[in-house]
């Protein structure tokens, strides 16, 4: 059986680039019956916090992202702690106390030389005696895992073959001196453990994803498939992560983006697959294929989350946004043919208030100075209020037979004294709905 996981901190809040991980491994899940587990990665304990492990969740529960159950590294450090004795049994783990300055120094050195800035595994020739002596000036040291100095393989669900040195790359601190076990070897514990069959995650794990491979073998798991899914950009290819911030789930929520807009459109950019609404979540289930995306960096512009949602709110029947309109002041047996009227000129649900408004207390007429006398001498035949769907066409008709006016010189004037707007709703069916003409004769 499939089964996946979406793994964020819970030091922070949701943003567009954890949403393309977390949706990827659900729809996989999803696809194939499996299960996608949420699994929060909180062994740092200054900055994880319960509020943003409950935030991750309501704003998936938004997304309509349902797991299947929740992990929490916090209370599996046993087990952890089991790896790393394991680790160390087998001569894979050794413990180091170069300060970060000290490291730095070296790295430093290294570059200057022309060579990779790679862990130069000075802690392995430290004898005994030296050992005791960094132990007992410096406390415990840190511990790495020892990379077995050969190629790593794997073939990777987005990004094909995949071969890695390990000697490029500097064995992995798992444990910090203060004891905190940190991301990678968690992870892996946790990956076999749970049975996690497919890892898929941003571009930015690829060397992780190599050191994690040997921690697999060397604790004896099964090494999962893993994909990474390429990294986000600004609409003009410009790194994203500075403005992840401003795109924060929440966020979006806020500006009033509906969720199957957001996932219609994460669920696709990047892949070979046009980006077209869905209707439901079982839907982007269908279609998505992981083959048909692409490693090359992919724009995101928040800009085309709101066509999305206006086209998806377009398409709302009467009941799906009941709970929003019983809200706004609209008569109770005018509510779906305000809608009927509404939905066509909305971007998102923020601006089905303003067209309740307007119905409800009428507009500021706007009348340019050619139309004053024309406006005025209409105003005298409108119709009495309560208007009816008939309201605007038997007022216009009389107008027009009055002043010879016909066409947009004719309507044009009219919405502008009705609604203070020259774009809008159709207005026969909107007229039908007006409580309030402010615009005097
Ligand atoms: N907590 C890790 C992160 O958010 C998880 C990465 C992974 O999927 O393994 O980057």
């Amino acid at each position: 059986m499939t089964v996946t996981r979406f793994a964020p901190s819970p030091t922070g809040y949701l943003h567009v680039g954890n949403l393309r991980t977390a949706l990827f491994n659900f729809l996989i899940a999803r696809k194939s019956g499996g299960q996608f587990i949420l699994r929060l990665d909180d062994t740092d304990p200054e900055r994880s916090k319960p509020e943003y492990a409950d935030a991750i969740k309501q704003d998936l529960e938004w997304l309509g992202i349902e797991w299947d159950r929740v992990e929490t590294q916090s209370s599996r450090l046993d087990r952890y702690a089991d790896a790393a004795d394991k680790l160390r049994a087998i001569g894979r783990f050794y413990e180091a106390w170069e300060t970060p300055v000290e490291l730095d120094l070296k790295r430093k050195k290294q570059l200057n030389m022309g060579k990779p800035p790679v862990y130069d595994r000075a802690a392995l020739e430290l004898t005994d005696a030296e050992r005791d002596a960094f132990r007992a000036d410096r406390g415990n040291g840190v511990w790495r895992f020892k990379l077995d100095h050969a190629r790593i393989n794997w073939t990777d669900g987005i990004l094909g073959d995949i071969s890695i040195d390990a000697a490029s790359v500097s064995d992995p601190v798992l444990i910090r001196g203060d004891g905190q076990v940190l991301y990678t070897i968690a992870s892996v514990v946790d990956d076999t453990d749970m049975g996690i069959t497919h890892v898929v995650r941003g571009s930015d794990h690829v060397t992780n994803t190599a050191t994690q491979i040997q921690i697999i073998e060397a604790l004896g798991g099964t090494v999962p498939a893993f994909a990474h899914h390429s990294l986000l950009t600004g609409p003009q290819g410009e790194a994203l992560s500075k403005r992840l911030g401003t795109l924060a789930l929440r966020d979006l929520r806020d500006s009033g983006v509906e969720p199957l807009a957001l996932l219609s459109h994460l669920a696709r950019i990047g892949s070979s697959d046009p980006i077209e609404l869905r209707g439901s979540v079982d839907e982007l289930v269908e279609g998505f294929d992981l083959n048909r995306f692409g490693s090359a960096p992919t724009k995101f512009d928040v800009d085309d989350l709101y066509p999305l949602t206006a086209k998806h709110l377009h398409a709302q029947p009467f009941a799906a946004v009941k709970a929003d309109l019983d809200t706004l002041n609209i008569p109770t047996d005018k509510k779906e043919a305000f809608w009927n009227v509404a939905r066509e000129n909305i971007t998102t649900r923020h601006d089905i208030k303003q067209w309740a408004d307007l119905c409800a207390n009428g507009a500021d007429p706007v009348i340019d100075d050619e139309d004053k006398d024309f406006v005025a001498e209409a105003l005298t035949l409108l119709p009495e209020m309560p208007f009816t769907e008939t309201s605007w066409s038997d007022w216009t008709a009389a107008v027009k037979e009055k002043t010879g006016r016909k066409g947009r010189g004719l309507f044009m004037p009219l919405r502008k004294a009705l609604t203070g707007m020259q774009h809008g709703p159709d207005m026969g069916q909107l007229m039908a709905l007006l409580q309030v003409v402010r615009a005097k004769p």
